[in-house]
């Protein structure tokens, strides 16, 4: 008998998977990249953590059809950010249920609790995830299952009711218990760094999309480094240290000019294709200013398919009007 997990990373999805393995079930952990989660590899840690516990890690890539189906008409609404967190879950599950003939498992488990949301995971929330799965019967929640119907796998015996657990609410003292028994250490915040719920990244993710058609690789260009929204509407993204640059070098987005000033140490830099004259102008003096460079100077700034010019600004307030925080 084999079982596939939604494993975020975090610590409720792994003692999920560990209670079902101690049934004897092997569990297949199935990470669903949205293509919001934070910035930085989080594969090996992931590895580590199913490792621990004994069971196999997958990733499943679903950025584009999470933009075509969740993110911008969730059924359910938003909670507090941009985090569709019902038909986020409801999704995923659909999703991974496509993968059960492929692994040969026969149902499928996640991490939630009872109540330890305020939106996603009451348990009204969480009985209207497992009808958007569409595998309704086939949904266990090991860590409140004994709070909820009986599902297919408990009625049919495959698992036994009585070990799964009763967690319920916001507090994870329990949850921290079960961890120590196990020996799980350096497990991540419960959020699993999704950026969906983080106020900078939404305030982001808003403007851009108030402005311009979102696809999946514009995502990692609104995860990092300064971020300018020029008066007659273009973007100008700027890298605050090496690793930054390196992703705005790397992105495959084909919506900006990039580049660096030229004679002089500067950041690596976006600029919207359609920008006006006028946002070219303010964008040349901007990029002059976070680089090292001298008051009173012209640097060219080589953008790869236009070269533009910028002076220095005595007092970078001027830009603080254009920032999105
Ligand atoms: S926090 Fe993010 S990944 Fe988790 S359910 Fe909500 S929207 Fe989905």
């Amino acid at each position: 008998m084999k079982a596939l997990a939604l494993f975020s990373g975090g610590l409720d999805s792994t003692l999920a998977m560990k209670v079902i393995i101690d049934q004897g079930i092997e569990v297949i952990a199935i990470h669903v990249d949205t293509g919001f989660g934070s910035v930085g590899d989080r594969v090996e840690y992931m590895k580590r953590m199913c490792d621990h516990i004994g069971a196999k890690f997958e990733i499943l890539d679903l950025k584009d059809k999470y933009l075509d189906e969740v993110l911008f008409e969730p059924k359910y609404g938003y909670g507090n950010y941009f985090n569709p967190c019902i038909d986020c879950h409801g999704f995923m599950f659909r999703h991974t249920s496509k993968l059960l003939e492929k692994y040969d498992a026969s149902f499928m488990i996640s991490g939630e609790v009872v109540g330890q949301r305020p939106m996603s995971q009451t348990k009204d929330a969480m009985l209207r995830v497992q009808k958007l799965s569409g595998q309704e019967e086939l949904v266990v929640r090991p860590l409140s299952g004994k709070l909820l119907p009986a599902s297919k796998p408990e009625l049919e015996g495959w698992i036994s009711r009585d070990k799964l657990l009763d967690f319920w609410g916001r507090g994870r003292s329990r949850q921290f218990e079960f961890a120590k028994e196990i020996g799980l250490e350096n497990f991540e915040h419960p959020s699993g760094g999704c950026l969906l719920t983080d106020v900078q990244f939404t305030t982001r993710l808003r403007d851009f999309i108030a402005n311009d058609t979102l696809e999946v690789d514009d995502i990692d260009t609104l995860k990092i480094g300064r971020q300018l929204r020029l008066p007659d509407g273009a973007k100008l993204v700027v890298g605050r240290k090496q690793d930054e640059n390196q992703i705005l070098e790397n992105t495959k987005s084909k919506k900006y000019f990039k580049g660096r000033i030229v004679n002089a140490t500067g950041p690596f830099v976006l600029l919207s294709k359609n920008a006006s004259e006028n946002d070219i102008k303010l964008a040349g003096d901007f990029i002059v200013t976070y680089g090292k460079t001298e008051l009173g100077v012209t640097y060219d700034i080589n953008l790869g398919e236009i070269v533009i010019q910028g002076k220095r600004l005595e007092n970078k307030d001027a830009m603080q009007p254009y920032l999105l925080k």
